[in-house]
């Protein structure tokens, strides 16, 4: 997958922000120049203006004239041999024209063109530095076409202080120093990358700079630490598992130095290597429509959606099917698959967290249909949601596993007692140990961590 990353660099001599904007202003001074020299050749060689016109048309009409002359030469000899010196002389002075325009074309390439002569142009006016100049070749052959000009289709680039300065990939080299990255050595500075990243991926859709691996939907509070992304994207490319290229430099709006490459990364699922026995607990909620929390470190879990918009989704369905009606069934079926793509959705979250995670398993309770008031899902939605997440956890190799689901939400995550006649629905307070936390919290915690498989 092409992913473009855009990472916010900062450096403490201010000098380097004023020489990055001097560099950017001179390739931009190349790139206008190497267009203006492409397009004047591709003029020359291409476009028949009015003058090859004019000398072709005169060219042929004293050819004919010398064919009519030549029919009537016996009958008026001495007068048609004046003519035909006269046509003769105006001929050389036509062809002679017509070799100065085709040598003016072939000049111009000699001079600016031919091998690598317009990279020494570049080179020589002493606009750009040496090793981008092939950047600025290879931009502006892929930038120019005269016959999209021609065309109409598009008007003449010129390169303005919005065109980022193209820097050379092979040369970014990063650096770990005392918990940060460093680019070694950009253009003899010291420049830090500051924690802040994005990705585009390939359909050009924005990629939250949180949540790097997900299908994206915007409903849902990502709160995972972008560091981690960061030193997994960096330390990819320490490890040349991810090539980097199309490297450029720009500023914001706000004045914010922005570097922007694209990755081609590998996709995730062809290099899966789970935590052994790393589990994801997935805690079906009431006031959360999901709660994750892993096996060995409780501090990484993870809220998702809130169940409004679920219990909206569900209640127009009920009240639908008590009025019966067959007029309604596609209303009906609507819902039902509007219900079915937000369930998958939250599927592809807890995917996405548990792989993001390197869980090997993902523990789910094992719910009979008479447990369904206890969460969000009704029946078929559950038994749709748990084929489903199987499905997709098997495609990740992820293994999905049932426990029971007695003493989840009434059992204290931290000393094991356990709340019989507590039914809870705010926040957990274990009498034994004083524990509070959040119920759904809870519960997930001993989800993740239960060993009574069904
Ligand atoms: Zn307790």
């Amino acid at each position: 997958m092409i992913s473009k990353v855009q990472l916010n660099l900062t450096c403490k001599d201010t000098s380097f922000y004023s020489f990055i904007r001097k560099e950017n202003f001179k390739q931009n001074k190349a790139l206008n120049t190497g267009l203006a020299l492409m397009h004047s050749y591709s003029i020359l060689e291409n476009v028949s203006g009015g003058e090859e016109v004019k000398i072709e048309k005169e060219i042929k009409r004293t050819l004919s004239k010398i064919e009519n002359l030549k029919k009537r030469i016996d009958t008026n000899g001495e007068k048609i041999n004046l003519e035909q010196k006269k046509i003769n002389t105006n001929l050389v002075k036509l062809s002679k024209l017509k070799e100065n325009r085709l040598k003016l074309k072939d000049d111009f390439r000699d001079n600016y063109f031919e091998s690598d002569s317009l990279q020494h142009v570049l080179k020589t006016m002493n606009i750009i530095q040496e090793d981008t100049a092939d950047l600025v070749i290879e931009k502006l052959n892929k930038d120019y076409s005269l016959n999209r000009i021609l065309k109409g289709e598009e008007s003449l680039k010129t390169y303005n202080e919005n065109t980022p300065l193209m820097i050379n990939s092979k040369k970014i080299i990063f650096k770990y120093i005392d918990n940060n990255f460093y680019i070694k050595n950009m253009f003899g500075y010291k420049v830090k990358v500051k924690n802040n990243i994005s990705f585009l991926n390939k359909y050009n859709k924005f990629v939250s700079n949180k949540y790097i691996l997900s299908r994206i939907d915007e409903n849902f509070n990502h709160d995972i630490d972008n560091t981690y992304i960061l030193d997994f994207i960096i330390n990819n490319i320490v490890n040349k598992k991810y090539n980097i290229f199309n490297s450029c430099l720009r500023f914001t709006k706000d004045n914010l130095l922005i570097m922007e490459f694209l990755i081609d990364m590998p996709e995730v699922n062809d290099k899966y290597i789970p935590i052994k026995k790393r589990t994801l607990g997935v805690d079906l909620g009431m006031r959360n429509i999901a709660y994750l929390c892993l096996n060995d470190n409780i501090s990484i879990h993870k809220k998702i959606g809130t169940s409004d918009k679920f219990i909206k989704a569900r209640k127009i369905i009920n009240f639908h099917e008590l009025k019966n009606s067959d007029k309604l069934n596609t209303v009906k079926l609507y819902k039902k698959v509007e219900l079915e793509t937000y369930s998958n959705r939250i599927i592809n979250h807890i995917i996405d967290f548990a792989k993001y995670n390197f869980c090997e398993y993902i523990n789910l309770e094992k719910l009979q249909v008479n447990e369904f008031g206890k969460n969000l899902f009704d029946g078929w939605t559950y038994a749709n949601f748990q084929k489903n997440i199987e499905h997709e956890a098997a495609k990740e190799g992820i293994i999905v596993r049932y426990i029971n689901p007695s003493f989840t939400s009434q059992k204290c995550s931290k000393c094991g007692y356990i709340h019989k006649s507590n039914h809870i629905l705010s926040d957990f307070k274990c009498s034994k140990c004083g524990l509070k936390l959040d119920s759904d919290y809870n519960a997930a915690i001993n989800i993740a961590r239960s060993n009574d498989f069904m």
